[in-house]
């Protein structure tokens, strides 16, 4: 069992290394450095939450990721090969599912096959993924027709159906509400468990990258250099009641410069 599980996980996943990376845009002439120096490792299967203050570039991390930007200095690599473009095996989830409008839950799930013309060989994956994510019944929705939740799903549908080997997720669930959120943080880490990705998740949320992380890095102000690396060793399912989680969380604050007096 635990062999087919490792075998899964390697095939399924690929280890992402930030070598060194110093990242600067450039603003009408004027720069701006937005990372300095971060390396970091996940590997193959591994699931790591990035903490850090707004505007620090955490974004910025997971598009070089995504093969949307390339580093000013250092290397973004995938098994050791440099990222120089999207691919994907690399999917970037964003907090606003940002649907085609005009296309169904199908339709926007089916976009990626399409673009590669696999759609006739994997159309079958659209069903999967439609059960995968509760979204079985909806398939022939307009965007319009759901709720925040249930459009969230719909963008990670879109994400999974492609078989992403590190899913790069975005304050993904930002913007709903809390019990909804609670929901699709859980779901987040069957997939996960089951699909077997790497995955790097951005959030604010400080409780969410307890639940949810092997590994959670905090950021610096910008231009972000990694101040704190803690390792969750909790096995799943989490209670965020739990004595080890609140002094991980205590710590996490403080390495934030926030006070844990709330
Ligand atoms: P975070 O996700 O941590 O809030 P971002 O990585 O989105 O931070 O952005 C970091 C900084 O870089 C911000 O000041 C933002 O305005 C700036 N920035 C982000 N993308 C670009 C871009 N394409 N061109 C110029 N500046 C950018
Ligand atoms: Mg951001």
């Amino acid at each position: 069992m635990a062999l087919a599980l490792a075998e899964t996980t390697t095939s399924n996943s690929i280890a992402l290394d930030v070598e060194a990376v110093t990242h600067r845009y450039d603003l009408d002439g004027k720069e701006l450095q937005v990372l300095d120096n971060v390396s970091l490792s996940v590997a193959p299967g591994e699931f790591v939450a990035l903490l850090g203050p707004s505007g620090c570039g955490k974004s910025t991390l997971l598009r070089l990721a995504a093969g949307l930007e390339t580093p000013t200095i250092g290397d973004v690599r995938e098994d050791g090969r440099s990222i120089t473009a999207p691919n994907p095996d690399r999917i970037l989830v964003f907090q606003d599912a940002t649907l085609f409008p005009w296309r169904t839950v199908r339709g926007n799930i089916a976009i990626g096959l399409e673009a590669r013309g696999l759609i006739r060989e994997r159309e079958h994956r659209i069903d999967e993924v439609l059960r995968l994510v509760k979204l079985e019944g909806f398939a022939d929705f307009y965007p319009h027709q759901l709720s925040g939740g249930m459009a969230q799903r719909a963008a990670l549908a879109r994400a999974l159906v492609n078989d992403p080997k590190l899913l790069l997720l975005d304050e993904p669930f930002g913007k709903l509400d809390s019990l909804t959120r609670l929901r699709m943080q859980n779901e987040l880490l069957d997939l996960w468990k089951n699909a077997g990705f790497t995955a790097l998740l951005v959030t604010h949320d400080v409780e969410e990258a307890l639940l949810l992380a092997d590994r959670v890095i905090v950021l610096s102000d910008r231009p972000a250099s990694i101040v704190a690396e803690i390792h969750v060793d909790q096995p799943h399912p989490r209670r965020r009641d739990d004595a080890t989680l609140v002094a991980l969380r205590r710590s996490l604050l403080e390495k934030l410069g926030i006070s844990d007096d709330v």
